[in-house]
This record gives structure tokens, C-alpha cells and sequence, in this order.
């Protein structure tokens, strides 16, 4: 039998979503809890009283005293190319793209410099709780090779997917309808379903794929259901606009997309700003997720996600960092920028609905929620630990705070990764 342990400490995760009401029924939270785990799976989890009394006395118990456990964090878009472009001062997203990420994203064609950035990035992930996340490559095949050689190496659960795009950028980031699908599919047989990793059919956005690259990506998507989907839509006025000029026969932006049969389950589509009701109406119905990214957003002057439209359509939402036109690679940031985002629309985002859009959420939205995104037992033990990390506001205002709700807007609005105490992976604690 393989070796139980047991983490004990405050717990919280989830087993739907909370909705705008954080419906408690939703959540599960245990002031003193215990996480069991049977070897790299969680076991159980419950209250402490009710765990112990069943352990066998010499079952390890961690001791987590004033920390609270939650699942690892899922980052529902990021790109980890754009690592080095974070904190660059794009005026909008089209000129941001032109001269900060365009240039950074060349040099992905040296797989030496791909696993190198790799690695940072996926180490500042795990330094601030971060497990799992869906990564935009670049169009070289070289970057999606070295992101998931260094996930694997790592046990870690992660997707990804080789960036297609044949037009409206530098000639030398261009690949073709052919060569895109056709380095796509060789990466889906190489990576896809390989340990922990996934693969997802990347096309940047509409604008930088032709009507016939779209057309083969669809081709490509309806031969591998099981993979996933990642692209943007609807992020900025100038696009929208641009969009509709490229594509006149189509209703909308998104309608682009779902002619080429790119809207499903297991489709993520960041950011989501500039959508009408139909638009809202037919994610809802595809069972694709929107990905909110609101750090990116107010950086980049795109505009504000509408959560209560998202809510009366019925689609899916998952919180993303989009680094790095967001700000921080930190989900806590980002549940805190969210939440602003919320306010300056008269709408509430409650701290355990942003707990829930930054775990199970993320994890429905990759359709990894069989394995990861709550303690249900049999789940990947993928876990962090949060607590006060030394920092003398958040500990005193901490000591302050009376209920769940206090604790958790506490870490939102003034925690980051001095306060992940420690991140698991497979049951193992691989950061700090
Ligand atoms: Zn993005």
C-alpha cells in the first residue's frame, strides 16, 4: 500500500461554481482541516476531528498552524514567450504586439533560448502557486518542444499549444496553413496526453490567420476532439474593427471562429470584452470558457469584462494572468484586479467565486477537473499552502479578519507570493 500522509491546516476548495451569491453549498471549508493524501492522490479531505480519528497513529501529519490549503492555482492564458516583454509600455494591444512582442517572440526559434525561459517561467508559476496553466507558444515548433520538455521533467500538469499564423505579422513569424497544421499535428502525437501534459490548437487570433488556415485548423480540431483550444476575441475596439473588415460574411468576431468549427468544449477564448448577446449566448451553448484577464485588460486600456452579462448568458469564466500583457504572473493579483474590474461596473466578484474562477474553474476550462482543480479524493495532489509569509500588513490585518470571506479578500487585495507558503506538486513540495 502506498504511504498516507496527512497536511493539516485551514482548508477550502471547491465542488462547483459559487456563483454571484457564493452559495456555500459550492465550497467546502474547514477552519481546522486535514488533507490525506495516498501517496501523489488526495485521499480525503475533511475536518481534522473527523480525519485523525481514522488515521493510523503513525500516518505523517504536516502541520500547516495559521495557513490555509487550496488547490494549485490554474492560469486559464498566459504566454510564456512573453516573459520578457512583461511590464513593457504598450500603448494598445495591436501596437504592443508590433513592437514589444513581435521581436521577443523571433527568438523562440532557438530551442536553447525557448527551455531557458521556459524554465524561469514555469519556476515564477510554482513560486506563486500556480500548478497548472494553458501557455501560448510561438510559431516556432521549437518553443512548444522546450515548454513541455521542462513541464515533463517537472511532473507538472500543463498545456500548451504551437502558435499559428500566417499573415499580418513579420514575414519571419509566419508559418503557412500547411506547415502550421502539420507542425501542429506532429506536436499532438509527440506531446498530447504524454504524462500530465495537453496539447491546445493555438491561432493567435483571426486577424493573424487567413480564412484557409482557420479552415485547417477546424479540419485539424474536429480529427482531435480531445485536444484543447486556446485564442483571443474580442479584446480591443481596433481589433474588432479590423476583424470585421477581414471577414464581412461573418455576424461577429467570434461567429469567425465558430464557422470553422473552433467553438467548443474545451476551448478557451481570452478575454471576451466586446461581445453581444448572441455572441454570449453561442459560448454558453458551444461550452467554451471565457478567459478573464483582467491585469492585461486595464494595462493595455482594452476595456472591462462584463461578469454579469457572462452570468445571465451562462457561459463559462476562468481567471487568467496573460502575461505579459498583464502585469503579474501572481493569481492573487489578478483576483484582486478582477474584482476592481467588477466594482467599476456596479457588479460584486465575492472572494470565494474568485477562489473558485482561480482553481476548479480553470480546471472545467482545460478539462482537466477528472485530475486536478479540488480535493475530491483520487484528484492529483496539485496543493498550496497560503498564510501571512512574514508580511506585517497581511499578518495583522489577517488577525483582523473574522470570516472565510475577510481571509480570503485579504489575500486577494494584499497577498503575492510571499505569501504561497509552499506549493505541492504530486503530493511533493517543489517551491519555495
Ligand atoms: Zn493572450
Amino acid at each position: 500500500m502506498t504511504a498516507l500522509r496527512a497536511h493539516r491546516g485551514a482548508l477550502l476548495h471547491f465542488l462547483g461554481d459559487p456563483g454571484a451569491g457564493g452559495d456555500a453549498s459550492r465550497f467546502e471549508y474547514f477552519e481546522d482541516g486535514v488533507l490525506l493524501l495516498e501517496g501523489s492522490r488526495v485521499a480525503r479531505a475533511g475536518s481534522a476531528e473527523a480525519v485523525l480519528r481514522e488515521l493510523p497513529r503513525d500516518v505523517p501529519i504536516e502541520d500547516h498552524a495559521g495557513g490555509l490549503i487550496v488547490p494549485g492555482f490554474v492560469d486559464a492564458h498566459t504566454h510564456y514567450s512573453q516573459t520578457d516583454v512583461i511590464a513593457s509600455a504598450g500603448r494598445h494591444l495591436l501596437h504592443w504586439l508590433e513592437h514589444y512582442t513581435f521581436p521577443q517572440e523571433c527568438r523562440f526559434e532557438d530551442a536553447a533560448h525557448a527551455t531557458e525561459v521556459a524554465g524561469f517561467f514555469l519556476d515564477e508559476l510554482l513560486r506563486q502557486g500556480t500548478t497548472t496553466a494553458l501557455v501560448f507558444g510561438t510559431v516556432h515548433r521549437a518553443s512548444v518542444d522546450a515548454f513541455f520538455t521542462v513541464a515533463q521533467r517537472r511532473r507538472l500538469r500543463m498545456a500548451a499549444g504551437k502558435v499559428l499564423m500566417d499573415r499580418h505579422c513579420p514575414g519571419h513569424l509566419q508559418d503557412t496553413a500547411e506547415t502550421g497544421i502539420a507542425d501542429s499535428e506532429a506536436l499532438i502525437g509527440a506531446w498530447h496526453g504524454r504524462d500530465r501534459l495537453a496539447y491546445a490548437i493555438t491561432p493567435r487570433f483571426a486577424i493573424t490567420s487567413s480564412d484557409e488556415q482557420l479552415a485547417a485548423a477546424g479540419v485539424l480540431a474536429r480529427r482531435h476532439p480531445e485536444v484543447l483550444i486556446q485564442t483571443h476575441v474580442a479584446e480591443n475596439r481596433e481589433e474588432v474593427e479590423w476583424a470585421r473588415r477581414l471577414f464581412p460574411r461573418d455576424r461577429s468576431y467570434l461567429d469567425v471562429y465558430d464557422r470553422h468549427g473552433l467553438l467548443r468544449e474545451g476551448a478557451v477564448y481570452a478575454h471576451c470584452i466586446h461581445l453581444d448577446a448572441d455572441d454570449r449566448a453561442k459560448l454558453a451553448a458551444s461550452g467554451a470558457t471565457a478567459a478573464f484577464c483582467p491585469t492585461s485588460n486595464l494595462f493595455l486600456g482594452s476595456g472591462l469584462f462584463d461578469l454579469a452579462a457572462a452570468d445571465r448568458a451562462g457561459h463559462a469564466v476562468a481567471l487568467a494572468t496573460d502575461v505579459g500583457a498583464g502585469t503579474s504572473f501572481s493569481m492573487l493579483a489578478t483576483m484582486a484586479e478582477a474584482y476592481k474590474v467588477a466594482q467599476l461596473q456596479g457588479q460584486v466578484l465575492s472572494p470565494v467565486r474568485a477562489f473558485y474562477f482561480a482553481t476548479l474553474a480553470g480546471a472545467r476550462a482545460l478539462r482537466m477537473d477528472d485530475a486536478i482543480g479540488n480535493f475530491a479524493p483520487g484528484k492529483e495532489a496539485d496543493f498550496i499552502v497560503l498564510d501571512e509569509g512574514g508580511v506585517p500588513l497581511v499578518k495583522r490585518r489577517l488577525a483582523a479578519a473574522k470570516t472565510l470571506e475577510e481571509r480570503l479578500l485579504v489575500f486577494m487585495m494584499l497577498g503575492d507570493e510571499r505569501n504561497v507558503r509552499a506549493t505541492y506538486v504530486l503530493g511533493e513540495r517543489i517551491a519555495p
